[in-house]
């Protein structure tokens, strides 16, 4: 069956701030609707037999990010300890082999302002250090959180990123090997702070590892029950990494280069060679989005469940927002906000459907409230919590959630970013389709997994 899109029709013009996980997985899954394909998050390879021609619709998606690529933020534990991780864990756009279609192109730079009115954003490019202005017909905003240093890295260069993962690489195995040497202190036991802990001392076993937690409990701040903070305290003391509950850390100083001293709340002293603050100072990334459209307290993004932005005026139509900036129920992850890119892709697709006068009636796909889960890498085993499933420990749950590599190939398969645009286009021989369907197929348990009751109820 052919796939071409609907010739002399002008392109619909997409614009996606962010390209992550989120980004991403909207820009992927839009280019699949508009070639009458399969949406790469159905499970299905192929032309989709329902999508006559009329269904194929010319779009022009651009993708706008501060990064000059994607970066496997979830990741970061092990990237900013492990050499080859930190090089594995960004790659650039241009190397990105499913963004290479005429459909799509991808600019290094950072929106400042949308004119929701004239649906023009202003655009600050990051290679000619100037001000552009883009108009678009639909919006996606998929910009996340603004996180510290040391958790994730701040450069928007790959160049830059690896020199700055390297120094942080460097300081963390300084004095390994040194019995009662001064370590690393990781401050904060939250989700973040327990795979920084764990990820150091499984990547540098002879290294000493401090944990400092201000509460009595770890996961203090998470919606979870008690047992999956006493899982990780227990899996963090098997691989050796001291945990210390209830100490506030006063003042961390950096007394001389590779010494710290700190002060904790019970007046006691202790120093370090490298600290690391986990604490979770964060707040979303929207400043180019008026007040109006932020919850006033948390700063997130209000949306409706269809991911349509919940403000008034111009806003109320044809601007989305997804991933981790919007305000709603259920731990931040990866897996929602690639569920959700999938969903706002298929909502902007049944919005263009009902312009081009192909259907009456648009059938959105709505996102449900989500109850807290969570799936945390712990050194070489990971626990997961869902209320189905209840609180589970063990390498076999790294192996489904993480893998070797935090995730890395699991997010990038069922992004499916190396595979070619043309190779899911080509809808080949029967055997080629089966092959590519079990693979999605396979993928699509794993994420199922980490999305739980997001995917099922979808
Ligand atoms: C250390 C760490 C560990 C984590 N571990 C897990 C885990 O194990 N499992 C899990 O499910 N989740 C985990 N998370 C959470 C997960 O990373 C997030 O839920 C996920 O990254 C959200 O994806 P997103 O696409 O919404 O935003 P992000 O991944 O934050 O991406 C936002 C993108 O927007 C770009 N951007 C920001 N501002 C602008 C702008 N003004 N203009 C243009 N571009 C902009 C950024 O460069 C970035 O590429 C972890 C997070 C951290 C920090």
């Amino acid at each position: 069956m052919p796939s071409a899109v609907a010739p002399n029709v002008a392109p619909v013009k997409v614009l996606i701030i962010g390209g992550s996980y989120g980004g991403l997985g909207a820009a992927l899954n839009l280019l699949d609707f508009s070639k009458g394909k399969y949406s790469r998050f159905s499970g299905k390879v192929g032309n989709d037999p329902k999508a006559g021609p009329e269904s194929r619709v010319p779009v022009q998606i651009k993708i706008v990010d501060e990064r000059d690529g994607y970066y496997h933020l979830i990741g970061s534990p092990l990237g900013l300890a492990s050499t080859p991780h930190a090089e594995k864990f960004w790659t650039k756009f241009d190397e990105i082999i499913a963004l290479r279609d005429p459909s799509i192109t991808v600019a290094q730079g950072s929106a400042v302002n949308i004119n929701a009115t004239t649906k023009t954003a202003t655009i600050f490019d990051s290679k000619s250090g100037k001000e552009y202005e883009e108009k678009y017909d639909f919006l996606v905003a998929a910009s996340g959180l603004r996180r510290e240093k040391q958790v994730v890295p701040q450069e928007k260069t790959k160049d830059k990123y690896l020199v700055e993962a390297a120094k942080q690489i460097a300081a963390v195995g300084v004095g390994e090997g040194v019995k009662n040497g001064k370590g690393v202190v990781v401050i904060g036991g939250g989700a973040v702070g327990i795979e920084m802990a764990s990820e150091l001392a499984v990547v540098h076993p002879t290294q000493r590892i401090t944990l400092i937690h201000s509460h009595d409990r770890l996961l203090s701040s998470e919606p979870l029950p008690i047992e999956v903070a006493n899982l990780c305290l227990t899996s963090l003391r098997e691989q050796g990494v001291e945990v210390v509950l209830g100490q506030r850390v006063e003042s961390s100083v950096e007394v001389e280069e590779g010494k710290y001293k700190l002060r904790l709340s019970n007046g006691n002293e202790r120093t370090a060679g490298f600290v690391i603050w986990a604490i979770s100072k964060q707040h979303p990334s929207t400043d180019y989005l008026p007040k109006e459209v932020h919850n006033s307290e948390s700063g997130l993004v209000v949306i409706k469940d269809t991911l349509h932005f919940n403000a008034p005026g111009p806003f109320s139509t044809n601007h989305f927002a997804i991933g981790d900036l919007v305000q709603w129920s259920g731990i931040k992850r990866c897996g929602a906000a690639m569920h959700m890119g999938f969903l706002a892709a298929n909502n902007i697709y049944q919005e263009i459907l009902v312009s081009r006068g192909v259907k009456k009636e648009p059938t959105y796909l709505t996102y449900p409230e989500v109850p807290a889960m969570i799936a945390l890498a712990c050194g070489k085993q990971a626990i997961s919590y869902s209320v189905e499933d209840g609180a589970k420990v063990g390498e076999d749950i790294m192996e489904v959630f993480f893998n070797d590599d935090l995730g890395f190939m699991i997010c990038w398969n069922y992004l499916q970013l190396g595979t070619p645009s043309a190779e899911i286009e080509k809808g080949n021989t029967e055997k080629d389709i089966q092959i590519l369907e079990e693979q999605v197929n396979d993928l699509s348990v794993k994420e199922k997994m980490i999305a739980g009751a997001v995917i099922s109820a979808a």
